[in-house]
């Protein structure tokens, strides 16, 4: 039988509920349990899929195509394994299910109700993954803050689990802010005690209390917390700000989090975590040698959360190269032919970001026309790969106002154009191209040297494809399809022969990168940038008259 633990937040948001839920995985993984992490959000949206970035980051798509919060590429980047829809559901689809059983005459009659309707579903969906015996431990983050009138349904479900199975099966970790007052030199233990007493008027009691602190917890704070809200001292942990995310695994296994979880859920302490390649991964993240300049071009930088996945990649891909990747965010909106040198001046290397609509898409253009013709190392991303087309099509083949029909339905030259099946949906949410699709590389491509193989699976979310008919057109001048579907012929990847690093991918590889399987196309991408970097360095050397 599978074993639960519940993470749920208490003080504020924004306390990194994912990132403890992901490191206590990657610990009781490390002891050689099978482990894996769901997140339950108190939305009514059926998904984020129709979110929009500012409102809630960037949109993480699975293998099976599901289109779920952020915080389950923490899980994957941190576990290395592959979730599926299964490990996110939302409030919205809770109801939706309950309202489509409803309207069948799924329940005989009876009046439909939050308790036990939809507490029983919530439980349901909590357990679901534990059907086919592949876990032992199911690690179930709750979104939101406890004591939101939003979260209570969910609070009920784990009050009624826990007394259903057994409080030795099912435990909880809240997460807490513990504020530090600079001018008193105190650090604050109210804020926690109340949240836990909001929790203690709906029926729960948390196991371990986890304290997000700026200051060390001192015996005499922990001992309080530990008092106050009925815990044993050992199991106040401290989670102290950290430099990285990537060090908080290491900072719960300090504290002991995995252990005091295993003692509470009666099991076997497994081998000690040793997280070799985790260490290894830190060292080099921490002790780079050398440093790249790297510009994302996209028009939602001012919000980093939107480009998570592909920010990780290149932390995943910097630690390979022992290289500091900077970021520099471009805003694409504010780019043009005036501007563009001065604007991507200084850059080692040019990332073109996904997105979708109109807004900012000609200084997507603008900025990949000036990594082509000054031979910068380039890299587009869905809606990236996609200018790339665009500006090969209007500035080499010169397709006047050649464009993608998503931004000009009566373009000449539809280079980029719906996929048929597309063209007649009209509900939004889940229906773009979603998840795992395969690609077959050609083995004379910089692709196949990137990967190492000829037949790889990335996953997508677009509408929008390569138009297959100006195809030849593209290859006969320098621009080649290297990847494409075998199946259906649709292009994956567009390469440039005459260029040092020129990549567009109509898939996101950063949704595959982990801490210990970086995405082959960041790891590459990123020592192009070194390579060029040197060759910058070397030719301004020579420019100063330096021999040396
Ligand atoms: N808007 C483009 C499409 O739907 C690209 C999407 C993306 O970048 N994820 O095809």
């Amino acid at each position: 039988m599978a074993k639960y633990i519940f993470v749920t937040g208490g003080v504020t948001s924004s306390l990194g509920k994912g990132i403890i839920a992901a490191s206590l995985a990657k610990l009781l993984q490390e002891r050689g349990y099978r482990v894996t992490i769901q997140k339950l959000d108190p939305y009514i949206n059926v998904d984020p899929g129709t979110l929009n970035p500012y409102e809630h980051g960037e949109c993480f798509v699975t293998d099976d195509g599901a289109e779920t919060d952020l915080d389950l590429g923490h899980y994957e980047r941190f576990l290395s394994t592959s979730i599926s829809q299964a490990n996110n559901v939302t409030t919205g689809r809770i109801y939706q299910y309950v309202i489509n059983k409803e309207r069948e005459g799924a329940y005989l009659g009876k009046t439909v109700q939050v308790v036990p309707h939809i507490t029983d579903e919530i439980k349901r969906r909590m357990t679901l993954l534990s059907l086919k015996n592949e876990f032992d431990i199911i690690i179930t983050e709750i979104g939101g803050t406890v004591g939101d009138i939003e979260s209570l349904p969910y609070v009920e479900a784990i009050r009624q689990l826990q007394w259903e199975k057994g409080r030795e099966n099912c435990i909880i970790v809240h997460l807490t802010l513990v504020p530090y007052l600079r001018a008193a030199k105190e650090l604050k233990t109210k804020p926690t005690q109340h949240s836990v007493k909001l929790m203690s008027e709906n029926g729960l009691s948390p196991d371990i209390i986890v304290c997000r602190t700026e200051e060390p917890l001192n015996a005499d704070v922990k001992r309080k917390i530990a008092l106050f809200c009925n815990v044993r001292p050992e199991a106040v942990i401290e989670a102290a700000d950290a430099d990285t995310i990537y060090d908080v695994p290491l900072h719960m296994m300090q504290e002991n989090l995995d252990a005091i979880c295993l003692e509470k859920l009666q099991l076997p302490m497994g081998n000690e975590p040793l997280l070799k390649n985790w260490k290894d991964f830190l060292k080099k993240l921490k002790n780079p040698k050398t440093k790249v300049t790297i510009g994302l071009v996209g028009k939602y930088v001012e919000l980093q959360d939107a480009y998570k996945s592909i920010l990780e990649s290149f932390i995943h891909a910097g630690a390979v190269n022992e290289c500091k990747v900077e970021i520099r965010n471009i805003h694409s909106e504010h780019i043009d032919q005036e501007n563009v040198k001065s604007s991507l001046s200084g850059l080692d290397g040019i990332l073109v970001a996904p997105g979708f609509g109109n807004r900012g898409i000609e200084g997507k253009i603008i900025s990949i026309q000036y990594a082509r013709e000054n031979k910068i190392p380039f890299f587009g991303i869905c809606l990236g790969m996609q200018c790339c087309v665009i500006e090969f099509a209007r500035n080499v083949l010169h397709l006047e106002a050649a464009n993608s029909t998503e931004m000009d339905l009566h373009t000449p030259y539809p280079v980029i154009d719906i996929m048929e099946e597309q063209k007649n949906i009209v509900q939004m949410g889940g229906t773009m191209r979603l998840g795992a699709f395969d690609c077959e590389i050609d083995i004379h491509s910089k692709s196949y040297e990137i990967y190492g193989k000829q037949y790889i699976s990335e996953r997508h979310r677009h509408r929008w494809e390569f138009n297959n008919k100006y195809l030849s057109d593209f290859e006969n001048n320098g621009m080649k399809a290297v990847g494409k579907n075998p199946k259906t012929g649709l292009v994956e990847i567009v390469e440039l022969a005459d260029h040092p690093f020129y990549v567009g991918t109509q898939f996101h590889p950063e949704l595959k990168s982990t801490v210990e399987h970086p995405h082959p196309i960041f790891v590459h991408f990123v020592a192009a940038a070194i390579q060029y970097a040197n060759g910058r360095k070397s030719r301004t050397n020579v420019e100063m008259g330096s021999s040396n």
